[in-house]
C-alpha cells in the first residue's frame, strides 16, 4: 500500500488535529527513515526531539527485549526495580534529591505546578497561588500546561482556564520584578523556548529570575522537556547557565522514543505530596524505566556531549554556508542539537513550502513557529547524514 492509501485511511478514522506530513515511515535505523513505499530519508526531526538516539538503537531494542520479558508494569501498589535505579541516576547527575516519574511532558508539568501550589498552601497559605509563564513558551495540553504556554491560539475555546497565571516576555527582567510578588507560588520556563522559535534565555535574565524566585519563595519550576537529555550538549540545560532550579521537567529524549517523563526536585518541596495526593497509573512503569535508565547512561558521558557541541557546530556551520550562497535566512540560531533557521521577513510565506518539499528531497524537518525551520537530530547522528541531509536541503532552498 503506498503512502496516499495509508492517508486516505488515516483521514477516515483519526481525529484530525494533525496535519501528517506526504509520507508515512514505516522502518528507520540512526538518523534514516524509509516510508511505505520504501522511500529512504535523512531524519532532522528526531521525532520532536524524542529519538535522542535515533531509530531502533541495538542497545535499546536489546532493553526492550531483556525487560519485555521480565516485567512490564506492576502499578504503583508496589517499588520496582529499575524506576528506583532510574532515580538514583537522575539524582546522581542532577541538583535533584527526588524524583516523580509520569509518561509526557505535559504530565510533568502539571504535577509540578500542583506540587508549587501544594507547597504554598502548606508553607505559606492558600493566598499564595499566582503562576508566571512566559510569552511564546510552550508546556504540554493539558488545562494546567496549555494554560502556562504562551500561545493564545491553543487555549481558545477551551475556557474557562485555570486561574491565577500571567504571562510576561522573556528577558525583561524589570518587568518580571514588577509583576512578581510574595503572593506568587510558581514561575515556569524553559531554557530555550523550543517551539516558540528557538529563543535563547539570558544566562543574566535566568539568574535574576533564580534571585527573584528566592527573594519571594516563588518556586522555579524549569521545563526541560525538549532541552534536556543532552540535546543542548549538557546533560540538562541549566548546568551551563550558572542557576538551580526547584522542580526539573524533563520527557521528550528521556525514554530514547519510549514515552517517559520525570519531575524532580529537593526533599523538601517533594515531602508535599504524600500518599492520595497525586499519582499516574503508568508513570515508572518497569519498561520505560529499563529503557530511560539505557538512554541515560549512553547519553550521559562525556563523549556523546561533546559529540553533540561538534555536530551542532558542524550543521550550524553548514547551513551558515547555504545561506551564504542562497540568503534565505535572516538567523541560524540554537545550541547543540537543538537548532532554528528564521526566515528573512520577504521569505515568510516560504517556511512551510521548504517544510514540505524537503519531503520531496527525502529531508524530515520541524518548524517552531511559522518562520523558523527547526533541527532537532539524534543526537548521534552521522557527519556523513549531517552533510546529506545539508546537500538535500540545499537543493529544495535552490527550488523555493
Ligand atoms: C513537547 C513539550 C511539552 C509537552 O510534552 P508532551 O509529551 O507532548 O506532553 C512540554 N514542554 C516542552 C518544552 C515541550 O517541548
Amino acid at each position: 500500500m503506498n503512502n496516499q492509501a495509508w492517508l486516505d485511511r488515516y483521514k477516515q478514522v483519526m481525529v484530525p488535529n494533525y496535519a501528517p506530513l506526504p509520507c508515512v515511515p514505516v522502518r528507520g535505523e540512526g538518523s534514516r527513515l524509509w516510508d511505505a513505499e520504501g522511500k529512504e530519508y535523512i531524519d532532522f526531526t528526531g521525532g520532536v526531539a524524542v529519538n535522542g538516539l535515533g531509530h531502533a538503537h541495538p542497545e535499546l531494542q536489546a532493553v526492550l527485549l531483556e525487560q519485555g520479558a521480565k516485567l512490564w508494569h506492576v502499578s504503583n501498589y508496589f517499588a520496582n526495580t529499575e524506576a528506583i535505579e532510574l532515580a538514583e541516576m537522575l539524582t546522581e547527575a542532577t541538583f535533584a534529591e527526588k524524583v516523580f516519574f509520569a509518561n509526557s511532558g505535559a504530565e510533568a508539568n502539571e504535577a509540578a505546578l500542583k506540587m508549587a501550589r501544594r507547597y504554598a498552601h502548606q508553607h505559606f497559605g492558600a493566598q499564595k497561588d499566582r503562576i508566571i509563564a512566559f510569552q511564546k513558551s510552550f508546556h504540554g495540553r493539558t488545562l494546567f500546561s496549555v494554560t502556562a504556554g504562551g500561545t493564545d491560539a491553543y487555549k481558545q475555546g477551551f475556557g474557562p482556564l485555570p486561574p491565577k497565571v500571567e504571562h510576561l516576555a522573556h528577558n525583561n527582567l524589570a518587568a518580571l520584578e514588577e509583576l512578581m510578588g510574595d503572593d506568587c507560588c510558581a514561575l515556569i520556563m524553559e531554557p530555550i523556548l523550543a517551539e516558540g522559535g528557538i529563543h535563547a534565555l539570558d544566562p543574566a535574565f535566568a539568574q535574576g529570575v533564580r534571585r527573584l524566585c528566592s527573594k519571594h519563595q516563588v518556586l522555579l519550576v524549569l521545563d526541560e522537556v525538549q532541552t534536556g537529555m543532552g540535546r543542548t550538549g549538557d546533560l540538562f540545560c541549566y548546568q551551563s547557565l550558572g542557576f538551580t532550579p526547584d522542580i526539573l521537567t524533563t520527557a521528550k529524549s528521556l525514554g530514547g522514543g519510549f514515552p517517559i517523563s520525570a519531575l524532580m526536585t529537593t526533599t523538601k518541596i517533594a515531602e508535599v505530596f504524600q500518599p492520595g495526593t497525586h499519582g499516574c497509573t503508568f508513570g515508572g512503569n518497569p519498561l520505560g524505566c529499563a529503557l530511560a535508565k539505557k538512554t541515560l547512561s549512553l547519553i550521559n558521558q562525556p563523549a556523546t556531549l561533546q559529540g553533540v557541541r561538534e555536530k551542532g557546530a558542524r550543521l550550524v556551520a553548514g547551513l551558515q554556508a547555504i545561506n551564504q550562497r542562497i540568503p534565505l535566512f535572516a538567523e541560524i540560531r540554537g545550541k547543540g542539537l537543538l537548532i532554528g533557521c528564521e526566515l528573512k521577513p520577504e521569505h515568510k510565506a516560504k517556511t512551510k513550502t521548504i517544510h514540505q518539499k524537503a519531503v520531496d528531497h527525502g529531508l524530515l524537518l520541524l518548524m517552531a513557529g511559522p518562520e523558523v525551520l527547526r533541527l532537532a537530530p539524534s543526537l548521534l547522528i552521522s557527519n556523513n547524514e549531517i552533510d546529506q541531509g545539508l546537500a538535500r536541503l540545499e537543493q529544495v532552498l535552490k527550488e523555493v
